[in-house]
């Protein structure tokens, strides 16, 4: 599959479902994300199922992260469905070659050692003992008195017998069946995130836990990443979110967004973009977390439009400052 542009990938990861499932691969909710059989309607996946609210978006949501090298997939398994009305619950008969029914006896051909005589395993058998018909011997050891010369089938249709059947499907619901040729086989998938999405998001994530407990402990309701609308009714993401238990009430939550630099100086442009957030969303308190520290410029901005940084060089001095501050 072709890898999507640059900028749709972009969009992607901006966006609410992919921010959902990442995280929850992140934070160990998922490791492998696989499907559940369900024989009524082919594989599912239940938990992105209630990411994306939609049954149907399930699949292609997936395959959509795939093809941006978001996720990374390996071949579950494959699925037959019925050609007839697409049905998975399909299942395998094998057949009389000649006659093509199903009702055909499976046995095994033995064969007794000493005396080389050969007979279907049902014609050695007296009551729970294995005795040859030929020479009337008892044989109890399996692979030394006697053995096992292969598989032999017999018609209970036409009354022939043959060592390979031919298979084909059956579907369960509207009973048709259908041959290899005519059945659809489809992939299924089980899913891990991708190591460079989990590398360059496990900073952020690193930082966001120890954080996210600080809250909790606080006795706060904490969410993230998390997803706000605003007055225009957008949507905004932040990192975190924090509020009351039980108060949905905009003004009165706490909303935190991250930024960090390799470079060492966090630039303004998260600044910016956090103000354009809380314009729109007018939280009680906006925190921008500066690892490790934000320009001159950020800060003169950040005290302009009122958000509260923190620059901390690691996480537990950023956690030591926000809660300084916090009850400031
Ligand atoms: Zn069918
Ligand atoms: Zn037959
Ligand atoms: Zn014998």
């Amino acid at each position: 599959m072709q890898k999507t542009e640059k900028k749709e990938n972009q969009e992607l990861f901006q966006d609410r479902n992919t921010q959902i499932l990442i995280s929850k691969f992140l934070n160990s909710e998922i490791q492998s994300l696989e499907p559940i059989f369900d024989p009524q309607t082919g594989y599912r996946y239940p938990l992105v199922e209630a990411i994306v609210g939609d049954r149907s978006q399930a699949e292609s949501f997936l395959t959509k992260l795939y093809a941006a090298g978001i996720l990374e997939r390996k071949l579950f398994d494959k699925i037959v469905s019925c050609p007839e009305c697409t049905s998975t619950n399909v299942t395998f008969r094998y057949c009389c070659p000649f006659c093509k029914s199903y009702d055909i006896q499976k046995s095994s051909l033995v064969e007794h050692v000493k005396c080389g005589y050969m007979d279907l395993e049902g014609n050695f058998k007296q009551g729970n003992k294995y005795v040859c018909p030929k020479c009337h011997e008892e044989m109890r050891k399996l692979d030394t008195d006697y053995r096992k010369a292969g598989v032999w089938c017999a018609c209970k249709e036409c009354g022939k017998n043959f060592d390979i059947p031919v298979s084909e499907h059956y579907c369960r619901d509207c009973h048709a069946t259908s041959t290899f040729e005519e059945a659809s086989i489809k992939d299924v998938y089980s899913y891990t995130l991708a190591e460079s999405v989990k590398n360059e998001y496990s900073t952020n994530w690193l930082l966001i836990s120890p954080i996210k407990d600080f809250l909790l402990q606080e006795g706060l309701t904490v969410e993230s990443p998390a997803f706000l609308k605003g007055k225009s009714g957008a949507n905004h993401s932040f990192d975190i979110v924090a509020r009351e238990k039980g108060n949905e009430d905009l003004q009165k939550t706490i909303v935190i967004d991250l930024a960090t630099s390799k470079e060492g100086v966090v630039a303004e442009q998260p600044v910016i973009a956090l103000f354009a957030k809380i314009f729109d969303v007018t939280p009680r308190k906006a925190f921008l977390v500066a690892i490790p520290r934000l320009s001159e410029n950020g800060k003169k901005m950040a005290e302009l439009y009122k958000i509260q940084t923190i620059e901390a060089k690691d996480q537990k001095e950023a956690v030591d400052t926000l809660r300084e501050r916090f009850n400031k």
